[in-house]
C-alpha cells in the first residue's frame, strides 16, 4: 500500500534521513521505533508531503505521492494524527470532529461516525461540547485520533500516541488501534518511543537509528531480538 524507496529528507543542511525504505501492506499495523532524534517523525512528515524528500520515491497505492502537496496526499486517505495531538482547543469536541470530516459532503454518514467515535471513546461524548483545549491530555490524544479517523483514512499515521499520558490511558489507546485495524481494516502506521507497546499491538516493526533503517522483522522476532531488547525494551 506505502513503500517508501531510498528516501533522503533534509532540513537545509542538515540530513534527517539517509535512504529510507520501508513498506507497508494493506491491512498492517507498522510501528517505527528509535530513540530521540532518529528520524521518526521525519519519516512522517516525508510521507505527508510537509517536508518532502529530496531524493527517492514514495508510492501510495503503487502512484507516487513525494511531489504531491499535503493537501493532496490527505485526500488519497492519508491521515495522520501528529505529536502533541494538536487538536482546536477553543472548538468543542463535536465541532473538532467535524473538522475532521471536512473533506466528506455524505451528511448521515458523518453523523453515524461521530456516533461511532463517541461508541469508542464514551468520555468524548459526555464531553461533547467541552471546548478541546479544556480536556484532560489523554482525552485530546483520543479527540486527536478520532479526528483523524473521521477523516475514513486508508492509512493511518500516528506520532508518539503514547507521549505524556498516563499508562492506563496509553494501553486503552493501544487497544483502540487494534480495535480500529481489525474492525475497519484500517493500515496503521505508528511511530513510538515505547516500542515495548508497540511492537505488541504491531504485527511488523523497523528500527531506525540515526536516519537509516537498521532492523526490520515481525514484531514477535523484534521484541525477542536481544538487541532490541537492550536498546529500546530497557530488559
Ligand atoms: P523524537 O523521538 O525525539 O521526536 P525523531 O526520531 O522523531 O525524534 P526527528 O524529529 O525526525 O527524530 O529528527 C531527526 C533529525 O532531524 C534530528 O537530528 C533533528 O535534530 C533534525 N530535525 C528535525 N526537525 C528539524 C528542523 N525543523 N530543522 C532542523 N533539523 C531538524
Amino acid at each position: 500500500m506505502l513503500k517508501l524507496k531510498n528516501v533522503e529528507t533534509f532540513y537545509g543542511n542538515i540530513q534527517a534521513l539517509k535512504g529510507v525504505s520501508i513498506d507497508i501492506s494493506e491491512g498492517e499495523i507498522i510501528t517505527l521505533i528509535g530513540a530521540n532524534g532518529a528520524g521518526k517523525t521525519t519519516t512522517l512528515m516525508s510521507i505527508c508531503g510537509i517536508v518532502p524528500p529530496r531524493t527517492g520515491e514514495i508510492l501510495f497505492l503503487g502512484e507516487p505521492i513525494h511531489q504531491l502537496s499535503p493537501n493532496k496526499i490527505v485526500s488519497l486517505g492519508i491521515c495522520q494524527v501528529p505529536e502533541g495531538r494538536r487538536i482546536f482547543p477553543y472548538l468543542t469536541v463535536l465541532e473538532n470532529l467535524d473538522m475532521g470530516a471536512f473533506l466528506r459532503n455524505d451528511k448521515a454518514g458523518i453523523k453515524h461516525d461521530i456516533e461511532h467515535m463517541f461508541e469508542l471513546f464514551p468520555i468524548l461524548a459526555e464531553r461533547r461540547h467541552q471546548a478541546g483545549g479544556t480536556l484532560s491530555g489523554g482525552e485530546q490524544q483520543m479527540l486527536a485520533l478520532s479526528r483523524a479517523l473521521m477523516a475514513r483514512p486508508r492509512l493511518l499515521l500516528m506520532d508518539e500516541p503514547s507521549l505524556g499520558l498516563a499508562p492506563l490511558v496509553v494501553r486503552q489507546i493501544f487497544e483502540i488501534i487494534r480495535k480500529i485495524n481489525t474492525e475497519s481494516n484500517t493500515t496503521i502506521f505508528l511511530v513510538e518511543q515505547n516500542a515495548n507497546l508497540a511492537l505488541k499491538v504491531a504485527h511488523r516493526g523497523y528500527v531506525m537509528e540515526n536516519g537509516r533503517i537498521t532492523l526490520s522483522d515481525s514484531a514477535d522476532r523484534l521484541l525477542a531480538n536481544e538487541d532490541v531488547k537492550r536498546a529500546y525494551l530497557g530488559l
